[in-house]
Parts: structure tokens; sequence; C-alpha cells
């Protein structure tokens, strides 16, 4: 998966001279090639954080819902146009699904229907909550699940579904009214992990799980955040989030500490501040990989990828069995590359006895897609030279 970092000597003159999709450069192929990380997040810097500290150092608040947490939720919350319920902010996204599964009711013991073709994290955050991932397979066409198809198999399965936790595929729009509709019909609670999702997330009854993680588009370092329009469900996740308090110091909910410090929320804040900016330098790359990559045959992006949402990573679909070789072949131009959920979770040692259906659209998905560099202050130049190494690799 991760690609060790190779050295980088000598690699440039042994690039073969295929076609490119701009006239060769010869005087910058004559040197050794900049690395192209595949990520490399930037946070605000200290000095856009230093007058939250500040803050911080006056009201002596540190953690437990303080001025800076409440104030981010809010900004959040306004963000996210919500009249009802709000955001509650959470360590991390992992945590915020546990909370979120917990604050939702879900029976321990009972299957947590979600895609396999996820990261780990999902698949964790069920297990912490008492619940047994089952692995169902995704939409070829999106990448995600398919609540048509979910409804089918929770009525075929003997055993007890608790939950269906729904992932937006690396941060793209899901469309939340189906499932709003199983829930109504078969009235078992759905979670969204919508951990990369912070551009296209929205508010809804149903809980929306972002990570504010740095290597997502609006970083705090770590933390994440809940949002849900249902005010009931706003609170109880507040106690799941806190020991399971509710008035009182007495738990009376099953619970977990997920809050968010009052110095999370100071560098969620100022990454906030520079959002527009962020965003617009994220969908910049995606508009240069949109154009180069409709250029190479047998290439493609993820679906609907850059179409009006930003993320911070570039996932392309290469023939399947070809993202190993494909890998290797940018490694050696010094361009680094991840396959970020790899084959899925039912193949990752953790979760092999979990339960699943037939998965196919997730083991072609796994045998084709690889993550390509992708950071905020990446160049046009950058992305022709992932293009053109990808041209040379087909
Ligand atoms: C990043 C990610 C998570 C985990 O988020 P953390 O804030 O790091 O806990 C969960 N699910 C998906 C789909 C993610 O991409």
């Amino acid at each position: 998966m991760s690609s060790r970092p190779l050295p980088l000597t000598a690699q440039a003159g042994r690039m073969p001279p295929a076609a490119t999709l701009r006239p060769p450069r010869r005087a910058a192929r004559a040197e050794t090639p900049e690395p192209l990380p595949v990520m490399r997040p930037r946070l605000p810097s200290a000095a856009e954080i230093l007058p939250y500290l500040q803050t911080i150092d006056e009201a002596r608040w540190y953690s437990n819902y303080g001025p800076l947490v409440t104030r981010l939720e809010q900004q959040l919350a306004r963000r996210l146009g919500m009249t009802a319920g709000g955001v509650v902010t959470t360590a991390n996204a992992t945590a915020g699904l546990t909370a979120a599964l917990l604050a939702r009711r879900a029976p321990a013991g009972s299957f947590c229907l979600m895609p396999s073709w996820t990261f780990a994290a999902t698949a964790h955050a069920a297990r912490a909550a008492g619940l047994i991932p089952w692995f169902h397979d995704v939409l070829r066409n999106t990448w995600a699940l398919d609540p048509a198809a979910v409804r089918e198999t929770m009525k075929r399965l003997a055993g007890k579904v608790g939950a269906v936790i729904v992932v937006s595929p690396f941060g793209a729009p899901l469309e939340i009214a189906p499932w709003r509709d199983l829930e109504k019909q078969t009235g078992i609670p759905v979670v969204v992990d919508a951990a990369a999702a912070f551009d296209t997330a929205g508010a809804a009854p149903i809980p929306q799980v972002v990570s504010l993680h740095a290597t997502k588009i609006l970083g705090a370092g770590e933390g994440g955040f809940v949002a849900t329009a249902d005010p009931e469900l706003r609170l109880r996740l507040v106690a799941c989030c806190n020991f399971g308090f509710l008035a009182t110091r007495s738990a009376m909910l099953p619970a977990l500490n997920a809050k968010m410090s009052e110095y999370h929320a100071a560098a969620a804040l100022a990454s906030l501040d520079a959002w527009p900016a962020t965003r617009a330098l994220h969908l910049r790359i995606a508009g240069w990989y949109r154009q180069t990559i409709a250029r190479l045959a047998g290439v493609s992006l993820q679906p609907g990828y850059g179409d009006g949402w930003a993320t911070s990573t570039t996932s392309i679909i290469l023939p399947r069995g070809a993202s190993e070789r494909v890998s290797r072949h940018l490694r050696k131009r010094a361009i680094d590359t991840r396959a970020w959920w790899g084959q899925g979770c039912h193949v990752q040692p953790a979760f092999a006895d979990c339960p699943r259906g037939p998965l196919p659209v997730t083991e072609e998905l796994g045998a084709s897609v690889l993550g390509v560099p992708h950071f905020p202050d990446m160049r046009e130049r950058d992305v022709d030279r992932v293009a053109e190494a990808l041209m040379n690799a087909m």
C-alpha cells in the first residue's frame, strides 16, 4: 500500500522517451525529478492559530465543551444552514462514529451493515460500539452503498441488523433521502461516515460524521464532528462523547470520552478561517486532473470527482490488476501513490472473521483504484508530470 521512499539517484536518465502529453522538456528531464508525495497536508500556521490560543490562556478552559469548541460548533452549524439540532465536535471521526452508533441505540451484538470499500476506521468504530461489521458491496458508478440493495440484503439476513453505516467515498456527495426512507420503513438507524466529506456533508436528521484529521480537506491535526438536525439526538450525542453524562455526573448511556480539546478547536477555527482559499486550491487541482486524465486511454477518475465538490485526495481507476505495476512505474519517477482503501476492509486481518455478502465491485475497485499525488500547493506542471508518467506506464 504505502510506498517506501526510494532513492532518487539516476532515475531521471532511465526515463523512457515515450510519447508525452506535451513536448518533452529536455532540460527538466536531465535533472533528478523532484519527489511528488501522494499527500502533503498544510494546516494553519502557528501565527494563524495564536490568537485562538491566547483566548485559551485567558479563559483557562481547556476541554469539556469550552468557549472555542462551542464557537466551532456554532460556526459549523451555521455553515451547514442548520436550524434544528446542530454540531457536536469529537476527538476524531472514528470516535464520532462510535458515539453516533451508541447515541442511536444500535443494539450491541447486532450486525452493522457497511461497505467493505472504506477506510478501516468505519469497521473499527462499529466494533467499538459493540456491533459486528457486515460487509456489503458498493455500486460501481458511485463507489457507495445502494439503498435498494441494502434493503434486499436486510430482508434475507438471518441475524439482527442493528445499524447501517453509509460511507461517502473520498468525500463524494451522498443522497440522504433514500436512507431516511429506509430508516422509516425498517426502523434501523443509519449513520453516515462523511469523514472526508467536509465540503459535501449537509444538515439532516441522520447523523453525518466528518473528520478534521490533517489528511482531510479541513484539518485540525486530529478532530471531527457529528452534524444532526435532530435536537434530541444531538443531546444524546454530547452525552455519548462525554462518559454518558446528561444533566448530572451519573452515567446514563453507554459512552466514551470523545471530546475535542480547546487546542484542537483553535486549530480547527484557524482552518475554517482559511476554508474558501483551501477549497479553491483543491478544486483547482481537481480541474487539472480532470483535464489531463480525460486525455488518457484506459485511465479514469473516481465517479463525479471534482464535479463541484472538493476533496483532499485524487483516486484514479486503472485497468483491473494494473495498479501495482503502475504504482511501481510512477515510484521510479519519484511519484508517490497510495491505494487509500487497499482492497477493502474484508481482506484486512482484523476483519477477516466479519460476515459479508458477495463483493465483486469492491474486489474490482481494490484491484484498479490508485491514489495519485494531491496536496494544496501542487502545481499544474506536477499534475502534468503525473499524467505523463501514467501515459508511459499504460
Ligand atoms: C479518515 C477517515 C476516517 C477516520 O477519521 P479520523 O478522524 O482519522 O478518525 C473514517 N472513515 C473514513 C471513510 C475516512 O476517510
